[in-house]
């Protein structure tokens, strides 16, 4: 069955047509600039260039007919007619306290998902903008909602509670959700099958490295922490994301430089992390990287910081499961960015681990890249979120 994945946002449409049954990428694309002028539609069909058309798209509902026109059309199409969807999978980044797993979308879900909206202002209400659109275009083709936070439900109240009033989490449920669950189940997963291990007998490190970055504590297969919090700003210092800090920091530069909660957001937001962090360098680490090797003091500063900050919240996670039978690097940087990897695992021979240097020079393959004989493995595997959308929508619609 074909299933179409659909990642909406606020003004971007991101989307994967996927054979679920080969396990196979038909076609993918972008659709940005919705609702603004400007709009670029970009198309790949499986094994052919990127197609990129300037082209407005005033609502996401006409953002979703052309990529349904994309995937039809006679000459650079992948299929035949609509009918080959089987099904759409979504994804939703915040399922609140409500969605411990995926779902097939109905109006009760829909209404549930709502229900969510001020946790994720931002995405929610256009990941559900997307669900409509698909829903007006394809209507009685079945729909399942993934959500980013659902694999972290888990966590028990110790881990997910914040040391302040318990009546926040009471009245308006202010406590650590997490998010990237999709790929830190996964690869969690894929570790153990990975290592011919049972994931129900392992403790497992996740570290999702990628602009936006999350790692996770993955004991007997759940989830019992996770670096992200109530919104995706906590945790690891990411691409232009702060995450830890002192909340007095917002009261006291606010002042300093009259700048209003909104505006303080905003830099913690968009110009912190290791963009903030390099005075402005970037938020790519490739970019990064060339700086610090072509001796740009901040640069490397800000790779240094950043990797410290991962190996501390590893050795949190060890902590926090009192043990770890393998840690693994994902996403963007984790899969490719070899001398993060070697920086971080720097820190971690205590574990009685050790980087192969020979190993680590592998970028987007599964692969352990510690010495043998290492006690903690170290690992890279590629994420896989549109895959894992689509697996996850064929498990609750079937294989028709
Ligand atoms: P997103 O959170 O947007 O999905 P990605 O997982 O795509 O982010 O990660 C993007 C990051 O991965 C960028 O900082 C980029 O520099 C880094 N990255 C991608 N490829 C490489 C590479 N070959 N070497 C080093 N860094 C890389």
């Amino acid at each position: 069955m074909n299933v179409l994945v659909i990642n909406c946002g606020s003004s971007s449409l991101k989307y994967q047509l996927i054979d679920a049954d080969r396990e196979e990428v038909l076609a993918k694309g972008l659709c940005e600039r919705i609702g603004i002028d400007g709009g670029m539609h970009t198309y790949q069909p499986k094994g052919s260039d990127k197609i990129k058309t300037s082209v407005d798209m005033p609502s996401h509902t006409e953002a979703v007919k052309l990529v349904l026109d994309a995937l039809t059309d006679s000459k650079t199409g992948v299929i035949g007619s609509l009918s080959e969807i089987g099904a759409v999978g979504h994804r939703i980044v915040h399922g609140g306290e409500k969605f411990s797993k995926s779902v097939v979308i109905d109006d009760e879900v829909i209404k549930a998902i709502e229900e969510c909206n001020d946790l994720a202002p931002l995405h929610n209400p256009a990941n559900l903008i997307g669900v409509n659109s698909c829903a007006e275009l394809m209507p009685g083709v079945p729909m399942v909602a993934v959500f980013d936070t659902a694999f972290h439900q888990t966590m028990p109240k110790k881990a997910y509670l914040y040391g302040i009033p318990y009546e926040y989490y009471r009245k308006y449920k202010v406590r650590r959700y997490g998010f990237h669950g999709t790929s830190h189940e996964y690869v969690a997963n894929r570790t153990a099958q990975f290592l011919g291990r049972d994931i129900k007998d392992m403790k497992i490190i996740v570290c999702h490295l990628g602009n936006g970055a999350s790692i996770s504590a993955v004991q007997f297969g759940k989830c019992v922490d996770t670096s992200m919090g109530l919104t995706p700003l906590e945790g690891l210092i990411m691409g232009t994301r702060s995450g830890d800090v002192d909340p007095a920091i917002l009261e006291f530069i606010s002042q300093k430089e009259d700048l209003s909660f909104k505006e303080m957001l905003n830099i913690l937001n968009k110009k912190s992390g290791v963009l903030g962090l390099s005075d402005g360098v970037s938020s790519d680490f490739r970019d990064l990287g060339e700086a610090a090797d072509s001796g740009n003091e901040q640069a490397q500063i800000a790779l240094e910081t950043y990797a410290y900050h991962v190996a501390k919240y590893i050795g949190s996670y060890v902590a926090a499961m009192n043990g770890v039978d393998a840690i693994t690097f994902t996403a963007g940087v984790g899969e490719n960015n070899i001398s993060a990897r070697a920086m971080i695992a720097s820190y971690l021979t205590y574990l009685g681990t050790e980087i192969d240097d020979e190993k680590n020079k592998t970028r987007g393959e599964e692969i352990i890249i510690s010495k043998d004989g290492s006690k903690v493995p170290l690992l890279v595997i590629p994420t896989d979120e549109e895959m894992s959308i689509a697996k996850a929508t064929i498990a609750l619609v079937g294989r028709a």
